[in-house]
């Protein structure tokens, strides 16, 4: 036969896109259009229908960068078409733009109730009856990334100019061929999936001639009246059944919507709002179609914003065809919130499913936050999770993750069955290619058969389409290709997990080979977190403490209310720092918001504590007891409790403008103002000088805010410059200023030491004006250190500090809660932060045969994109240098930097709540019980990685106590003695104890 393969494929290629698509509708009319352009911020449906509406026309520009025009359309269907499938098709000036990232709406009819999205690619609405009415609610969201990642000015409605961005293109009623359309269906994906296949295949070849015939058998001039004769050419190729052994595709429809990101979070309610409907209309056209939605918080929005789309929800799950999943309030960070507010993200998520739909989440759905921490595990299980998802692994640069289902072992040995889905996207759209690229990326052949598929568009392209869903009726059991079958991620984890109990075991943490900048990038937001996440423990303690102690009333609605802002800005789009500046300053306006707040809880509650008086008081809320130097005194305060200042005074600090020694550590400060020496327990800490400032250029290749690219370390400049060194602290606390300037910023660093103890602080200011820069600091340590420790939620992770592997090489910038520490047998050295996150360590030998390894805190940066201004302006920082350093050191002073002392005057010291006699136990959160019944909640966990036994205290009448888990639910009881309670924890483990008094 001769080889006229390519020439059919050509032809076919022609036909689909230019006659065959085009003629999906029968006929068309054009509507009547006005419209209300909104003056500033988006309005409720009820002002809309109430506004003065003027004549508009097809063709007219509309919609300055983030406005909103509510158009009226309305028209009649012909009588002809009356009882057909007809609808509305809207073109508001789309472009050929990803979905999701330029202008959308959400159609109403007359009365006001919502129906659909239109979106790019879904951009129909359903009519019936005579006649046409419906109010379109259009949202002028610019295309932030339309130059790539070139910086713009489009990221702030304040900067983003006043130029209508859009051409208002097309509002018609319509007649849907069916015909037709179903014909365009079978014809893409027979073409798609010939188009994987082998030319050596007969199955392609097949394909090909029965596709041929279908042409043949298409009048070009009469397509709708052909297009059923054709279809029946393909039958019988459609109808060929799959391989035995074909994959199987475990498909649910889905919509990544991101919180905040290139858009503000007002704007993500309405996109939620959008595709919601968009949604919840498809699931009554095709009944097998499920979707599955993370993120409590988009709901919340939806049920305070959208009633009727959430009562439309609230029935879809009843029906099985909406699956709540994930389980999280949204889908965070997964690296760089706190413990405790990991612990709430799962609490807060899964509580809004089990009180709003009686539904409990399994799963942990996270497909596209940048790294995964290895405390997840253990907080997954003790949520109730059973099961991990996430895709964003596949986006490594240099190591591919070895397994696409595994057991997910975390730091304290417990194991969560995870999937990570081959089809490596998490917005498929069932294109022949991604169905072939999914099997055949799929690691665990042999041993499962199974993967999951989430499809549909996101960011506000509408979610899935009638299209994917057409596709997956086909694709159900096809000769060529897998077999989809769309069901609930639970369903795809109980089958995965039956056929492949013994699955591959990956542990420790999933660190992304991307997007390592966002450790780092917008400081501010990144500080406005940890502190939040401290004051909020501070809050609870305090509150609880004197709710048992006195009649205090303990605020459940304000913790539960700022618990979620802080929890919201976790989103990770937010707190990794890659959203627009319009986020960024929102989000800064919400912490200091939620700072006043809890301020004011703290200090009601520490004055209740002290009662009238006059003593001065000082009230510790870390974990350990501390000494601190106050009015010149060292005091003495316990655990989670309080002291009366001493007013013996304290050793002075030995302080020039170039030393500071207060009898446990001697600093040495050279005339460039570096730490020359640090000597601490007999012997020089520091290899080279210290604290010393290096400014890198910092242009990543691709993702300015995300990614800090290795090439980064090659060229530097120390800062060494001084402006002035100065005396600024004697007595019991010694300090000394150290002043810089250079390009357009200046940095203000405060170094001081107080009595009693080896720490060494950096208060530091930093004025910043720099561009496509980052700042580290380095403390270049003389210590033989194979590893280094970082803090993590609930514990910490070792990572190398060579770079043998490739996965070694790829971990060049890591990220670490309150602390890092290195250590050789015998001796070690923490540096700790109270606001930033990134950190780069490693060793060299030297030419005498001692090892350095360089600790470095990366301090701030400045990328372009999406924010042009990102970190422009005041820092404020502490980092510390704490010598001779355990690990409990390290965890107790992460504790005391971030949860400064606080005082209050009053008659009173009250008793600790809560109080462990090991310090390995480690108290991370005390509250009253959420349900409200008065119960105490105590959150431990083991700190140091080994085994633990302590005895847990309190200071009121506990009458029972059980274990519980996260959403504090019993899990066992637990026994109290006259003594206290006895626990014994295993390396890391975290416990919930539920006392009730
Ligand atoms: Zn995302």
């Amino acid at each position: 036969m001769h080889d006229d393969r390519r020439l059919v494929e050509d032809r076919l290629a022609r036909m689909l896109t230019t006659r065959i698509a085009p003629a999906k509708y029968a006929g068309s009319c054009p509507l009547e259009i006005e419209v209300w352009h909104v003056p500033d911020e988006p309005v409720p449906v009820a002002e809309a229908l109430a506004a003065d509406y003027e004549p508009f026309a097809v063709g007219q520009r509309w919609g300055a960068p983030w406005s909103t025009s509510w158009f009226r359309i309305r028209g009649a269907i012909p009588k002809e078409w009356q009882g057909k499938r007809v609808e509305a098709v809207i073109d508001l000036g789309f472009t050929k733009a990803q979905a999701g990232f330029q202008a959308e709406a959400l159609a109403h009819d007359l009365q006001g109730r919502p129906i659909k999205g239109i979106a790019p690619r879904n951009d129909h609405v359903p009519l019936t009856g005579d006649v046409v009415g419906l109010l379109i609610e259009a949202a002028a969201n610019p295309d932030v990334q339309e130059n790539g990642m070139q910086p713009t000015m489009l990221g702030d409605k304040e900067t983003a100019g006043k130029d209508p961005l859009y051409v208002f293109t097309a509002a018609d009623v319509k007649l849907l061929d069916e015909d037709v359309w179903h014909l365009q269906m079978d014809v893409e994906v027979l073409s798609q999936l010939m188009h994987q296949l082998s030319t050596s295949d007969p199955r392609r070849h097949e394909i090909l001639r029965a596709l041929e015939r279908a042409l043949d058998a298409i009048d070009v001039a009469d397509i709708s009246g052909t297009a059923a004769t054709a279809r029946a050419e393909l039958t019988e190729v459609l109808s060929r059944p799959a391989h035995a052994s074909a994959h199987k595709l475990s498909a649910v429809g889905h919509a990544h919507i991101d919180s905040a990101w290139l858009w503000p979070q007002r704007e993500t309610i309405r996109k939620t709002a959008r595709t919601f409907a968009t949604v919840t209309a498809l699931a009554q056209e095709y009944p097998e179609f499920i979707f599955a939605c993370s993120q409590a918080q988009q709901y919340a929005w939806i049920k305070e914003h959208q009633p009727i789309i959430f009562e439309r929800i609230a029935a879809a799950v009843k029906a099985g065809q909406w699956a709540p999943v994930g389980g999280m309030w949204v889908e965070s960070d997964a690296n760089l919130p706190g413990g405790e507010a990991l612990a709430r993200q799962l609490v807060h998520g899964k509580r809004f499913f089990l009180d709003e739909f009686g539904y409990e989440c399994e799963e942990v759905w996270l497909p596209d936050s940048f790294g995964y921490t290895a405390a997840f595990p253990q907080l997954a299980k003790l949520a109730g999770a059973r099961w991990f998802l996430t895709q964003k692994m596949s986006w490594n640069q240099t190591n591919k993750m070895p397994h696409h289902t595994f057991w997910w072992e975390g730091i304290d040995g417990t194991k969560v069955f995870t999937h990570l889905p081959p089809v490596d996207t998490y917005n498929s759209e069932f294109s022949g290619k991604e169905m072939a690229y999914a099997v055949s990326n799929y690691l665990e052949k042999g041993r499962g058969t199974t993967s999951l598929v989430p499809f549909g568009y996101g960011d506000g392209g509408g979610g899935p389409t009638r299209e994917m869903l057409e596709r997956a009726r086909r694709l159900r059991d096809l000769e060529g290709t897998a077999k989809v079958t769309i069901e609930k991620p639970s369903e795809f984890f109980e089958k995965a997990h039956e056929e492949y109990p013994d699955a591959p075991v990956w542990s420790g943490e999933m660190y992304l080979e991307l997007h390592r900048a966002t450790y780092t990038s917008q400081a501010r937001t990144k500080a406005g977190n940890r502190r939040s996440e401290h004051l909020l423990r501070e809050a609870e303690l305090w509150a609880a403490t004197a709710a048992v102690h006195g009649d205090f009333e303990y605020p459940y609605e304000a913790f539960d209310r700022l618990w979620k802002v802080v929890l919201l800005h976790q989103f990770h789009d937010i707190l990794p720092g890659s959203s627009i500046a319009w986020v960024h300053k929102e989000a800064e306006a919400k912490y200091a918001a939620v700072a006043a707040e809890l301020q004011a809880i703290t200090n009601a509650a520490l004055s209740s504590l002290a009662g009238s008086g006059d003593q001065r008081l000082i009230f510790n809320t870390s974990p350990r007891a501390r000494s601190e130097v106050i009015d010149g005194a060292l005091t003495s305060v316990p655990a989670s409790g309080a002291a009366v200042v001493s007013t013996v005074d304290a050793t002075e600090v030995t302080v020039t403008d170039r030393l500071l020694d207060n009898g446990l550590v001697r600093i040495t400060v050279d005339d460039n103002g570096l730490m020359t020496s640090v000597i601490a327990d007999g012997r020089e800490i520091l290899s080279s000088p210290g604290n010393l400032l290096q400014l890198h250029p910092d242009l990543p290749n691709f993702w300015d805010a995300w990614d800090i690219d290795a090439h980064y370390k090659r060229r530097h400049t120390d800062l060494t410059n001084v402006d002035s060194i100065n005396v600024v602290s004697t007595g019991a606390e010694g300090a000394i200023e150290v002043v810089r300037s250079f390009g357009s910023s200046r940095i203000t660093q405060v170094i001081s030491v107080r009595a009693g103890s080896r720490r060494i602080d950096v208060r530091t200011e930093i004025d910043w004006h720099e561009s496509e820069k980052i700042l580290k600091a380095a403390f270049p340590i003389d210590i033989h250190a194979d590893r280094s420790a970082a803090e993590i939620q609930f514990g910490h992770v070792y990572r190398p500090t060579h770079t043998n592997t490739s996965w070694d090489a790829a971990r060049f910038e890591i990220y670490a809660h309150r602390w890092v520490h290195v250590a050789e047998p015998g001796y070690g050295v923490a540096v700790l932060n109270d606001s930033t996150y990134g950190h780069d360590i490693g060793r060299v030998s030297n030419e005498d045969g001692t090892t350095t390894t360089t600790v470095r805190l990366s301090l701030v940066r400045a990328p372009r994109f999406p924010d042009p201004y990102a970190d422009q302006g005041k820092h404020v920082m502490t980092y510390s240098l704490l010598p001779g350093a355990s690990i409990s050191d390290a965890v107790a002073e992460g504790y005391a930097l971030n949860l400064p002392v606080r005082s209050a005057r009053g008659a009173t010291i009250p008793d600790p709540l809560v109080t462990v006699d090991s310090d390995a136990v480690t108290v991370e959160a005390v509250k009253l019980a959420d349900d409200q019944s008065g119960d105490v909640i105590v959150r431990l966990y083991e700190a140091l990685g080994g085994r633990a036994s302590a005895v847990v205290k309190t200071s009121f009448p506990v009458s029972s106590v059980q274990a519980a888990d996260l959403l504090e639910r019993p899990l066992a009881d637990a026994s109290v003695t006259s003594e206290g309670i006895p626990v014994s924890l295993r390396p890391f483990q975290v416990l919930t104890l539920r006392l009730s008094r």
